[in-house]
């Protein structure tokens, strides 16, 4: 059975892409295979994997917009176990292109599922065990897209004084999303991120988004490490960069964490 999850907050540069990254090499350390799609027009999920835009005839602006097999859209990694589906210039265009469509908010899911239910009658490669979308800092047709295809939500916050701003509105959206097309949709959790231990806001923030969410916020915290923010750079999640550091370290914890909660248990040995 896959799983895919989702990484959303509409709030920039809180750690979406490098969790997306990182937690899907975790994973496909601990045995799983993911498939991570990249749905920001930005493209830094692609670029931190190592990857260029455009590799494939086919892109995901082909499979969202005209409708192309996402099976064509799928590249490796160079990480085991971890194939990628990159975004690509046009994204950016995606959502206008799409906006008066009726079925503008089905279009990742129904190539996903097409995908999902090909491969599991044998067509390709096997099932992935975790698909993961890294989304867009905003609340528009494409994160919508991702709430639609997924089966959970996994919202990353920064440890800074204006975490939990803007929370309300995308839990409203996950509302909405499950109320009109997805009902199956649940929060996995919240998740700290780039948590500066020599900062005391830092721990303040984490106990005031413990007692605001309390079991919806998952128990890793990731610390700031600078080993996590120069491994986009080699093209490499940190956990081939550097697994000693930190920052590896906690995306593994955050990786046992959530096969723990889906009730998967791992393949690999780490
Ligand atoms: P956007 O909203 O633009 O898509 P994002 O939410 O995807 O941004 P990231 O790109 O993952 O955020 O992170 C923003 C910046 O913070 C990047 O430069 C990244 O390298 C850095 N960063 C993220 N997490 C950490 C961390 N734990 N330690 C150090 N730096 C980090
Ligand atoms: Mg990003």
């Amino acid at each position: 059975m896959t799983r895919t999850i989702a990484i959303v907050n509409q709030k920039g540069g809180v750690g979406k892409t490098t969790t997306s990254i990182n937690l899907a090499a975790a994973l496909a350390r601990l045995g799983q295979r993911v498939l991570l799609i990249d749905l920001d027009p930005q493209g830094n999920a692609t670029t931190g994997l190592g990857q260029r835009r455009g590799q494939r005839e086919v892109s995901l602006y082909d499979v969202i917009v005209e409708g192309a097999d996402l099976a064509d859209a799928v590249v490796a990694s160079g990480v085991e176990r971890l194939s990628l589906v990159p975004s690509d210039m046009d994204m950016s265009s995606a959502e206008l292109a799409i906006g008066d469509a009726p079925d503008r908010v089905t279009r990742l899911k129904t190539a996903l599922n097409t995908y999902l239910s090909g491969l599991s009658a044998g067509f390709g490669a096997e099932a992935p065990d975790y698909v993961m979308i890294d989304c867009p800092p905003a609340l528009g047709l494409l994160t919508v897209n991702a709430l639609s295809a997924a089966r959970s939500v996994l919202v990353p916050l920064q440890c800074e004084f204006y975490a939990l701003e803007g929370l309300s509105q995308l839990l409203k959206t996950i509302e909405v999303a499950k109320a009109s097309v997805n009902p199956q949709l649940v929060i996995d959790g919240v998740m700290l991120t780039m948590h500066d231990k020599r900062n005391r806001l830092s721990d303040q923030v984490a106990d005031d988004v413990r007692t605001h969410l309390g079991r919806a916020v998952l128990e890793t915290i990731i610390p700031r490490n600078v080993r996590i923010a120069e491994a986009p750079s080699f093209g490499k999640p940190v956990t081939d960069y550097d697994i000693t550091c930190a920052g590896a370290q906690a995306y593994m914890r955050l990786g046992h964490e959530l096969l723990r909660r889906h009730g998967k248990t791992k393949k690999g040995a780490f």
